[in-house]
This record gives C-alpha cells, structure tokens and sequence, in this order.
C-alpha cells in the first residue's frame, strides 16, 4: 500500500471514444459511485465532452480532466486547446505526454516541458505520462528513457511549482495490449522513478508526488498493483470505458500483507 502522505488516484483516460449521450452517462454512474472509492476519482475525457461532463460532475468529488493542451494561451494555432480554456470550460487536470502522443504525434520532452508550464500555471493538475518501448525494455534502456523523461519534462521547475505533480508511469508495451505489468515490474519502476525525482528535488518531494501505473489495468488486477508501495493509483485506458470494470478499479481493495 502506498504512503498515507499520497491520496491513491485512480483515473480513466477515455481516449478519442464515446458520444456525449455515453458520456454523460458512463460519468453519471462515476459520480454516483465515487462516495465509495478506494481514492480520489478522475475521468480525462475527450475535448467535445469536457463542458456536459463538467455539469454531470458539478457538486461531486470526481476530477475532470482533458487529454492535451497547448501550451500557448490563444492565438493563431488551428485545432488546439489552451490550458486556460480547459479550466474555462470545468477542468481540473490534464494528461500530457501520453505515448500515443508521443508515437503518433511525435510530442518530445521539451513539448511536455512547455505544455506542463502552461498547465501549472492554469491551476491544473498534470498528470505526466513517461514510459519505456518493449525494444528499449528489451535492449536494457528503460531506465535511462525514464530517467530522460522525467529530466526533460520537469526541467526549470522549482518543488513548490510542482507541489500538484502526478507522474504516470505507462509502460509502452502494456498500453492497449492486455500484457500488464507485473506488480514487481511496477514498483521496481515506481521505486526508480521516485528516485529520479530524489535526485531533482530531494526526498520530500520525491515521497510527496503520486506515482500512478497505467498499461492494461483491469479490475482483475488493480488490487495486486495497488498493493505495491510506490504505486499510487493508476491511469486506466480500455477498463475506464466499461462501466462495472472501471466501478470496481475505482473501489480496488487493499491486499493485507501476507
Ligand atoms: C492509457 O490510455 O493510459 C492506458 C493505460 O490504456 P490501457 O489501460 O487501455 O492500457
């Protein structure tokens, strides 16, 4: 189980799916389960959503988050969205830097760096996905991708601006594919990753910031993960969409100790 310093959270990321009719009514039965979760609950819904999903959740304690932004405020930058109009609009978190980001839309380190100044600055919680290819598993690199990751996309911020932080450690080859992680595979990451924000900041920081696993979590599998030390919550993709799976990921039980 992770630090009591750290409120579990467990968040769906709804990726490009779902009518508004759907989503009004898969974050209805959010809301009406959330008095029961095991943590904090937040859905990451697609932009078209985000304003009839912020009036279904308005008055619950369920988070709404978006997807991506723009670092910019406004301007001339066709089809983006502005941190400032995503809390306009009801956000309060974002996700930045998911992998299909990166792989699809080639989004660098330095392009978190700056959508995570604007979402900070905004008042949004990030939540920054980083996360090792199976080839870079595979040819002994994770470590150093995670480290590069977290170096480029939190470089230039002081601990205080980034008291909000929520990192997603999102294996690659987990992402959409039913291979999860193992639990051991999750802390040893998690641990590692803790260590790199040690590194950066000190080790109050380090033991302040939530650290969620995401990569196939099922309602299967959710309470082995969050047995683990240094797993927080997780970022769930396919399972968030499903109804009575994403219920039963938001309420995971705590395994006791052997
Ligand atoms: C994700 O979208 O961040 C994710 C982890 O997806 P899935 O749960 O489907 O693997």
């Amino acid at each position: 189980m992770s630090s009591p310093l750290r409120r579990p959270l467990l968040a769906g990321n709804w990726k490009m799916n779902l009518t508004l009719a759907q989503s009004v009514d898969l974050a209805r039965a959010v809301k009406d389960a959330a008095a029961s979760a095991s943590g904090e609950v937040a859905v990451c819904v697609p932009f078209t959503a985000i304003a009839a999903v912020a009036e279904v959740l308005r008055g619950s304690p369920v988070k709404l988050g978006a997807q991506d932004l723009y670092w910019e405020a406004s301007g001339a930058y066709t089809g983006e969205i502005s941190a400032g109009m995503l809390t306009d609009a009801g956000c309060q978190m974002a996700i930045l830097g998911h992998s299909e980001r990166r792989k699809l839309f080639s989004e660098s380190d330095e392009w978190v760096n700056k959508k995570l100044g604007a979402a900070l600055k905004a008042g949004l919680t990030p939540i920054v996905c980083i996360g090792e290819t199976l080839e870079e598993r595979e040819t002994q690199k994770t470590w150093r991708v995670l480290e590069t990751q977290i170096a480029g996309g939190l470089k230039g911020f002081a601990p205080a601006d980034l008291s909000k932080l929520v990192v997603a450690y999102e294996p690659v080859w987990a992402i959409g594919t039913g291979k999860t992680a193992t639990p051991a595979q999750a802390q040893e990451a998690h641990l590692f990753v803790r260590a790199q924000l040690a590194k950066l900041h000190g080790e109050g920081f380090a033991s302040s910031v939530r650290v969620l696993y995401g990569g196939s979590v099922t309602a299967e599998n959710v309470d082995s993960l969050m047995a683990q030390a240094d797993v927080d919550g997780a970022l769930v993709g396919g399972a968030s969409l499903k109804k009575d799976a994403f219920l039963r990921i938001m309420g995971f039980r705590e395994l006791k100790a052997a």
